[in-house]
């Protein structure tokens, strides 16, 4: 799959799930803008990933959460490659506590930066997508989203409400030839499961058919297939990759 002369902007692409879909993206040619919120070194090695992969890459520091920061991360990527063909809203946070512990400023936090940094970017890269030809949108939600999990109900609340907001723009998109989706990732193992107890994580896998994690690459050829030509006609889907689970 060739990504050459494509132009690719990930949120939150300095670690984790979205390290690896830069990576991926740049193996296949693409120009990656970089986006990170505080891990600039991480940033820079995965820039260096990128281009030792075959790519083109340039590291843009923005919070999602806040609009004027996304407008220098558009003008970024407008001055290093030109307009976005493909935008993949990653960057996500969780802040965990049994509902009637949650705080009003946890709820906002997992919002303002899940659901208002996709926002935000969408918006501010809308028109690149929308002149694309085969222009991308893709959003990384979470099986937290379908099945809700304990002490999560803010990230739940925000990785559902990303399936609905997909749907309406894939909706929107869809006269210009465009597309949006949504993957919807199981367990991961990234920084953000690290946290989580050995036993847990046991109890986790137990219920999982496939009897493991996801790595970050199970999730990063998916976006690659959807940020690719080959998915002309998939829009308006939450693609599931989380093992089984749902069986
Ligand atoms: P991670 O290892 O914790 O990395 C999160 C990334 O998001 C970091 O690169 C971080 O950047 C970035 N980020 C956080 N807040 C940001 C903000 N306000 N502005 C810009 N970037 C921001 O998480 P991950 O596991 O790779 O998760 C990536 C996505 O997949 C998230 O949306 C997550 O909800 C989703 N997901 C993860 C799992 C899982 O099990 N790991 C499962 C399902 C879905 P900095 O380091 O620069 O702050």
């Amino acid at each position: 799959m060739s990504m050459e002369g494509r132009t690719c902007v990930i949120t939150g692409s300095a670690r984790g799930i979205g390290r690896g879909i830069a990576e991926h993206l740049g193996s296949d040619g693409a120009n990656v803008v970089v986006n990170y919120r505080s891990s600039e070194d991480a940033a820079h090695e995965t820039v260096d990933a990128v281009e030792s992969a075959g790519g083109n890459a340039v590291a843009a520091q923005a919070d999602v959460a806040n609009r004027e920061a996304v407008e220098r991360l558009r003008d970024v990527c407008h001055e290093a490659f030109g307009p976005a063909d493909v935008l993949v809203n990653n960057a996500g946070i969780t802040a965990d506590h049994q509902f009637t512990e949650m705080t009003r400023e946890e709820w906002d936090r997992v919002m303002d930066v899940n659901l208002g940094g996709m926002f935000n970017c969408t918006q501010e890269f809308y028109d690149d997508i929308w002149n694309a030809e085969e222009g991308r949108l893709i959003n990384i939600s979470s099986v937290v989203g379908k099945q809700g999990n304990f002490g999560q109900a803010n990230y739940a609340a925000a990785k559902s409400g990303m399936f609905g907001f997909t749907r309406t723009i894939a909706l929107e998109l869809a006269q210009g030839g465009s597309t949006a989706n949504c993957v919807a990732p199981g367990f991961t193992r990234t920084d953000m499961v690290e946290s989580v107890p050995d036993k847990v994580l046991d109890r986790i896998i137990a219920g999982i058919p496939l009897e493991r994690l996801a790595e970050v690459e199970d999730i990063a050829a998916v976006v690659r297939f959807l940020a690719s030509e080959d998915s002309s006609y998939v829009t308006g889907e939450v693609i599931d990759v989380n093992g089984g689970m749902d069986l």
